[in-house]
């Protein structure tokens, strides 16, 4: 008889190896104080960096996209499911990003899958750093394309990588630019002048740039000055943007390109109208507020330099991404647990996400957080820490 024995014993492995969590189901919406189990809690691990998921402007944009546009999309973008406010927002999103053009995905996941799945063949090269998204891997796994990884951030193994493509047709040379379980900032420059030097294509990965790094949030290639010489920025907007979606960023041809290859684009309902209308309002609130960028930065600076004052190890962290490294899975999990206890929620991180012995806490500070927010959770930071002997 068909039973689920296999799959019993793995997740009892899990449990073994404290690697098992089950879903925390919040009672409220996504702000700096959320009620777990009728307790308000100080939340730390949202990706919601400026507060836009709770903003009256975006709100108000949501409800008045409903009246005119009904909840859903009705189809896929090639059919019926290209509504104005979808052609509008991805000319206003290319303005912003500065290229000729964008095309908005799903979700960052499938911009990522539908980009790198459609764009690379088997004569292809594509050179990925080996601490790049699970989507930028399973975009790639998508692909027959032929893969070389270098070691995070090494310019030389990457260097050494492209050397040796001369042969293939298009070499892609793919980073994030954030990187989401370390929070350092890829070296965009470097990258760029390398991929110019051996003729590739530049893919950069924005999740955790965009509306984070850049002018008014508009990304890494923004932050340094690379208008130009990056030919495929993909973003989310399900971080700062505060709703969901993904997009790309790129020439007019590659959308053209993309339109009729990336398959999650053909064949997945294009995005309801209500978030696209939210997405377009949250593009003007960043042009307009400059301050909201200006204290999330604010914020994690300072929150960063305590935690390391401490004696907390926080790794490659320099952007509001900030993890505590602790090392053992259930170390970290034990962390994390402690300070819930003390009321601040930072998820725990571990296996296979991250290395087995480089588990985390991972803390994402936002703009929305006071400083009493932050004192808070140095306070439990310090007991949950002491009691560990971690610090
Ligand atoms: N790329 C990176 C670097 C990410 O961190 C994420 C989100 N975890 C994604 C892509 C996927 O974005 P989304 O949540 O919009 O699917």
């Amino acid at each position: 008889m068909a039973d689920w024995n296999t799959l019993e014993q793995e997740l009892e492995q899990l449990k073994k190896e404290g690697r098992y969590r089950p879903l925390t189901v919040w009672e409220s919406g996504s702000n700096a104080w959320m009620t777990l189990k009728g307790r308000s809690v100080l939340q730390m691990s949202s990706n919601n960096y400026l507060g836009l998921t709770n903003h009256p402007r975006m709100k108000k944009a949501a409800i008045q996209a409903i009246d005119k546009y009904g909840v859903g999309s009705g189809s896929v973008r090639t059919i019926t499911g290209t509504l104005d406010i979808q052609h509008y927002f991805e000319l206003e999103l290319a303005r912003f990003k500065g290229t000729e053009a964008a095309l908005v995905f799903q979700s960052g996941f499938t911009a990522n899958q539908g980009v790198l799945g459609s764009l690379l063949g088997a004569e292809d090269v594509v050179i990925s750093d080996e601490l790049n998204h699970a989507s930028i891997i399973d975009g790639i796994r998508l692909t027959k394309a032929h893969r070389k990884v270098f070691a995070h951030k090494n310019m030389d193994q990457l260097e050494a990588a492209l050397q040796a493509s001369a042969g293939f047709k298009k070499r892609i040379v793919v980073t994030d630019g954030v990187f989401s379980m370390d929070g350092d900032i890829a070296p965009l420059p470097t990258i760029v002048e390398l991929a110019e030097k051996y003729d590739a294509f530049v893919y950069v990965d924005d999740a955790h740039a965009s509306g984070v790094l850049g002018k008014n949030g508009k990304g890494s290639t923004d932050h340094f000055g690379l208008h130009g010489r990056v030919h495929i920025q993909i973003g989310t907007l399900s971080k700062a943007i505060g709703a969901v979606g993904g997009y790309v960023a790129c020439d007019q041809i590659l959308k053209d390109y993309l339109i009729h290859k990336a398959r999650p684009f053909l064949f997945s309902t294009s995005q309801v109208p209500a978030v696209t209308a939210t997405c377009f309002a949250a593009i003007r609130v960043l042009q307009q507020s400059g301050d909201l960028i200006e204290k999330l930065w604010e914020n994690a600076t300072y929150f960063r330099s305590k935690v390391q004052a401490l004696g907390f190890n926080t790794g490659m962290s320099e952007t509001p991404i900030i993890p505590i490294i602790v090392g053992n899975p259930a170390l970290t999990m034990k962390f994390s647990d402690l300070l819930l206890q003390e009321g601040v929620f930072a998820q725990g991180i571990v296996y296979p996400t991250v290395a087995m012995d480089k588990g985390r806490v991972r803390f994402i500070i936002t703009a929305k957080h006071t400083r009493e927010d932050l004192d808070f959770a140095l306070n439990a930071l310090h007991h949950a820490g002491r009691q560990l002997s971690l610090i």
